[in-house]
């Protein structure tokens, strides 16, 4: 572990800047609101920022990304094709634990099984990131129920803990593969102490015991209904009650680290040229499941919204992911018109178990 002040760590921003694009948490000027954007300069970059409003998926898995460039020659019928992947080093600082563990839940499942996405790897491979733990939960959080935070245990290159005094922040600074140790090292940044280590731990822990009780009380609850949703175990009133509150929107689903949906559309750009264009999308969109000849296996909204949930909560989910698939960053939560985000929906469940 490693000594960090606030310069130090700008200055490793600023010396990343010449290798990698790199993304960091920033407030927009006008809003004030935070997002997690390409950082042009490293006094932009700011430490203890709340939760960004949208996840870093953004960076491997964008809103529309141009994947692949075709010409048709229709005389010869044949295709030339020019792929579009952006193989650029990307360096992540200030990523928070439940966004990282979101980006793991991606990783497994476009990257970790049979078929692997080439576009994602392609964007993903070349990665550095710089985790922040979160010294006190933000409003909504509870990755204390969903154990991806507020710190993080694995997938970093150097994970950071603010144990400054309040007045100035001081970084305890963990490596977490030879990339993140050489950077401490270049850096000429000091080995910490017993003291300082134990003071992360500390701060950790005050974080945790900060998080309100409906949270951490919600531990519980939602092993119980990872439990029925895997079953099946719900009954239907539960799904069409979520279902008749559900305003289809589908910004749960955008801005969930962990959701993955996405469709293709091919788009003429020229004379006999396309691109083929990647667009994230919903499973809560009826258009989302239609088929040819308009049949439709989730018309009704219960029916997607039930989806949803199990894609987040089951079992079956779980082994793809090897966690479950919500980080309770509280996204939904914020976006929701219809105030069915992750908790509520547990609190439904749970209702139903203790009836
Ligand atoms: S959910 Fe946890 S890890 Fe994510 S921002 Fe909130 S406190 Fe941090
Ligand atoms: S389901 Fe909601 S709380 Fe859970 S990871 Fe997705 S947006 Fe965050
Ligand atoms: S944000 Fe709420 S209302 Fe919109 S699709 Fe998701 S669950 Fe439905």
């Amino acid at each position: 572990m490693f000594l960090a002040s606030s310069t130090d760590l700008r200055r490793l921003v600023a010396q990343l800047q010449h290798t990698h694009d790199v993304w960091a948490p920033q407030p927009d000027p006008g809003s004030g609101q935070v997002f997690f954007d390409r950082l042009a300069d490293a006094e932009r970059w700011s430490p203890g920022a709340p939760l960004p409003a949208m996840p870093p998926k953004e960076v491997f898995l964008p809103q529309m990304d141009c994947i692949l460039r075709y010409r048709y020659d229709r005389q010869r019928q044949e295709a030339t094709l020019w792929p579009s992947v952006d193989e650029r080093p990307k360096a992540l600082v200030g990523i928070r634990p439940c966004d990282l563990a979101g980006l793991q839940c991606l990783d497994r499942f476009l990257i970790g099984q049979d078929f692997v996405d080439e576009v994602y790897l392609a964007h993903r491979r070349k990665t550095l990131i710089v985790v922040e733990t979160c010294t006190e939960p933000f409003p909504h959080c509870f990755c204390v129920c969903t154990d991806s935070g507020p710190a993080a245990r694995e997938g970093y290159d150097l994970s950071i803990t603010d144990i400054g005094d309040g007045n100035e922040p001081l970084y305890l600074a963990e490596a977490g593969s030879d990339e993140g140790r050489a950077l401490a090292e270049a850096g000429g940044w000091p080995v910490a102490g017993r003291r300082e280590v134990e003071r992360g731990r500390e701060v950790v822990d005050r974080s945790i015991a900060r998080f309100p009780d409906l949270a951490k009380k919600n531990k519980a609850w939602i092993s119980r209904t990872m439990n029925r949703v895997t079953t099946g175990f719900i009954k239907p009133g539960t799904w069409e009650y979520v279902g008749r509150q559900c305003f289809e929107c589908g910004g749960c689903s955008f801005v969930c680290p962990t959701c993955s949906c996405f469709t293709i559309e091919d788009v003429a750009c020229g004379a006999d040229v396309w691109e083929r264009l990647r667009t994230r999308d919903s499973c809560s969109l009826e258009g989302y499941t239609r088929m040819a000849g308009d049949h439709n296996p989730r018309k009704p909204v219960e029916d997607r919204r039930n989806k949803r949930f199990f894609c987040k909560l089951s079992y079956a989910q779980s082994k793809k992911y090897l966690r479950p698939g919500c980080v309770g960053c509280g996204r939904c939560v914020w976006v929701c018109p219809g105030d069915i985000g992750m908790p509520n929906v547990v609190r439904y469940i749970h209702r139903e178990v203790a009836d």
